[in-house]
């Protein structure tokens, strides 16, 4: 029996895709195919795959909503997991529980509703709950390690935990799942009672900011590179005299240096060229090394 063949009979009843070109759930637009790209409805089936993965030998990765990642020309080897479909969202008091697909914009939307206050940071974070947690993606003074209560992870060797915001072992744009390898299940999320008209309010400001500084009119991955310490990575590249520069199709956006957005059918060939070459160019104007927030993932072409 041929693997696929086996794929098909142990994997029944799950949405595979074979081949599938990864560069249209991309935010950068750019990227190759997935050998083989899986939509689970639930942490069982998303068990379910990682088991015949790790059984068969086969590479696999999830994504979220695929908003911090550059996916190579070449594309990604083996399983990539998309979590979209695992999307539940529940309140239970001043608690969100979110499954990890949960699109993060509609949970803060969903606090909202309940007037509850503490997530209104990431009101315009284009990403899902189980990338959030991945990244401890955060905005505006807020991030993710400010509200998490606690996460259900599957393990690489597929056993469930329950982890702490201490086990996470957060810092800037880093949790423990980096180095674990773990997939996020779900996370519950500590807010706090407010005024629906004050969060409001607040979410207006912080997406009225967004839109005023940020190109989100092109495909881009947001912020391609972490803050420096003491810096802005936007200034210093803008400082350098790098807004406008253009390698192939992807240029370091006038509007906002720190992100590099995809204007004429760009490669993720043109992304990594320009990403090296900003990071070379900031390095002899400013002597501060600049260091990628965006996740390049699968092989060149
Ligand atoms: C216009 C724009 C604005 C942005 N603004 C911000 C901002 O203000 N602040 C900020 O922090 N980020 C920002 N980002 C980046 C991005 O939205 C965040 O990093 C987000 O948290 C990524 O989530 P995702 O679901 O898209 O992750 P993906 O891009 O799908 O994946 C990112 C990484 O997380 C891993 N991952 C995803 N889901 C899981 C899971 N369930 N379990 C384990 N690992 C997982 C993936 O394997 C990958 O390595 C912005 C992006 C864009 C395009």
């Amino acid at each position: 029996m041929s693997v696929i063949e086996k794929m098909l009979e142990i994997l029944e009843g799950i949405d595979i895709r074979f081949k599938e070109p990864l560069h249209s759930y991309s935010y950068t637009k750019v990227g190759g195919e997935a050998d083989y790209l899986v939509f689970p409805r639930n942490r069982f089936e998303l068990a379910r795959v990682v088991k015949f993965a790790n059984q068969e030998d086969i590479p696999w990765m999830v994504l979220g909503n695929a908003s911090n990642i550059i996916v190579r020309d070449g594309g990604i080897r083996g399983f990539v997991i998309l979590c979209d479909k695992l999307n539940n969202v529940s309140v239970d008091g001043y608690t969100i529980e979110a499954e990890a697909g949960a699109n993060l914009i509609e949970t803060t939307r969903i606090a909202l509703r309940h007037s509850l206050t503490g997530f209104e940071f990431a009101c315009g974070i284009p990403g899902s709950v189980g990338g959030a947690v991945f990244m401890n993606a955060g905005a505006y003074g807020g991030e993710i390690a400010h509200i998490l209560q606690s996460c259900k992870v599957l393990t690489k060797d597929g056993e469930i935990e329950t982890l702490s915001a201490k086990d996470l072992a957060f810092g800037y744009r880093h949790s423990a799942i980096q180095e674990s390898g773990s997939v996020v299940l779900s996370a519950k999320f500590a807010l706090a009672p407010g005024s629906h008209q004050i969060i409001k309010q607040e979410m207006d400001r912080l997406t009225h900011l967004r839109e005023l500084k940020q190109p989100l009119e092109y495909p881009s991955c947001g912020s391609v590179f972490k803050r420096p310490v003491g810096h802005f990575a936007g200034q210093l590249i803008s400082e350098a005299g790098l807004k406008g520069y253009r390698i192939g199709g992807v240029e370091v956006s006038e509007k906002h240096a720190g992100f590099m957005i995809n204007v004429a059918d760009g490669t993720a060939k043109d992304y990594e060229d320009l990403i090296e070459s900003v990071i070379e160019k900031v390095k002899e104007h400013s002597g501060i090394t600049l260091e990628r927030e965006v996740r390049i993932l699968g092989e060149s072409k």
